[in-house]
């Protein structure tokens, strides 16, 4: 069987136009693996990193890993789910099941575990192969390309938000405002705390606005710490992939903060001045994917309070342009490929 997928022969710089719609001829279904004919697929910054080689050399893969779709055909192992069920594939295809972490409810740090759309071909196809054990039922009342998103820019952000461990009604800055911080904003504001957003994109700062930020602010009109120091900011999620608000936020955070950066790669080299940004409790920590009781927490959570990605529908064959708007910050909430 083939299925028609954006493909990457091997990493270039998105400008290049790296993917390459191909026909691709999909291998044999495992016993634990269901096959599923995509619905949507989200364009996640993940997929940019992937494109351009920052997350390790790889060969031959189709990116993507935020999808929604419909089983198609089941493995003679696989009794939790049948043909016609709509289920989503996110970041961690597996994981071991027997290491330190896995055995103790942290898979998201397994150091056998495999990604979609990195170690298996992911969500850039009509056709998707995954292990069941790693999928998840989805939430009926929310479209296709409505929960796509969620099951990364959303997640990541949800895994952000309960490490920030911020207490009730407290305030939390968030820097970076691509489509895991439209997610996290609404998610914040609904469980009752004050956000705010720092971007240097005019457009971005205006959705924030849109979706409830208390406070905006762009780099571009003046000092972050001057401008923040006195915003009494308990913690911070680092969205934008870059070392400058990291260290930004570790200087306005009150004693006793908390920054999490959400990103898998970070350009720049963070350099911390204890005095100023460690010292009083401080704490700075990263984030890597989510687990399976994450996702399922965060669908139930997202569903419950109405949260919904900003998004537009894209085509399968206009993933590279997705992703350079992606790279230049040009990206009003998130994309989503609708097949
Ligand atoms: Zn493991
Ligand atoms: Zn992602």
């Amino acid at each position: 069987m083939k299925t028609k997928a954006a493909f990457l022969e091997k990493p270039e710089k998105i400008e290049e136009n790296p993917l390459k719609i191909k026909e691709l001829e999909l291998p044999e279904l495992k016993e634990n693996e269901v096959l599923i004919k995509v619905n949507a697929c989200g364009v996640c910054r993940t997929d940019l990193h992937v494109v351009e080689g920052e997350l390790g050399e790889i060969k031959n893969i189709v990116p993507g890993h935020e999808v929604v779709g419909i089983i198609e055909k089941i493995g003679k192992e696989v009794k939790t789910q049948k043909i016609g069920n709509r289920v989503g594939v996110a970041w961690l295809y597996s994981s071991c099941g027997s290491c330190e972490y896995c055995l103790s409810g942290r898979e998201n740090l397994c150091q056998n575990k495999q990604f979609t759309g990195f170690s298996k071909n992911g969500g850039y196809s009509e056709y998707i192969i995954a292990d069941n054990r790693f999928i998840f039922d989805l939430p009926t009342g929310l479209k296709d390309e409505e929960i796509a998103p969620l099951l990364c820019s959303g997640a990541i952000g949800y895994r952000s938000f309960k490490l920030a461990n911020a207490s009730p009604g407290s305030t939390i800055a968030m820097f970076g405002f691509g489509g895991s911080a439209h997610l996290t904003l609404q998610l914040a504001k609904k469980l009752g705390h004050k956000v705010i957003i720092v971007s240097r994109n005019e457009n971005h700062l205006k959705l924030a606005s849109e979706l409830g930020a208390d406070f905006t602010f762009s780099p571009k009109n003046g000092d972050v710490y001057e401008n923040l120091k006195d915003k009494d900011i308990e913690a911070a999620i680092i969205f934008a992939p870059s070392a400058i608000p990291i260290m930004n936020a570790l200087k306005v955070i009150k004693p006793s903060g908390r920054v999490v950066v959400a990103g898998i790669h970070i350009y720049g080299e963070i350099k911390i001045d204890y005095d100023s940004q460690l010292f009083h409790e401080k704490t700075l920590l990263s984030v890597e994917s989510y687990t399976r009781e994450d996702m399922i927490e965060y669908l139930r959570l997202a569903t419950n309070l109405n949260i919904k990605p900003v998004y537009t529908n894209i085509k399968l064959e206009d993933v590279n342009s997705a992703l350079t708007e992606i790279k230049n910050s040009e990206v009003m909430g998130v994309k989503v490929i609708k097949f």
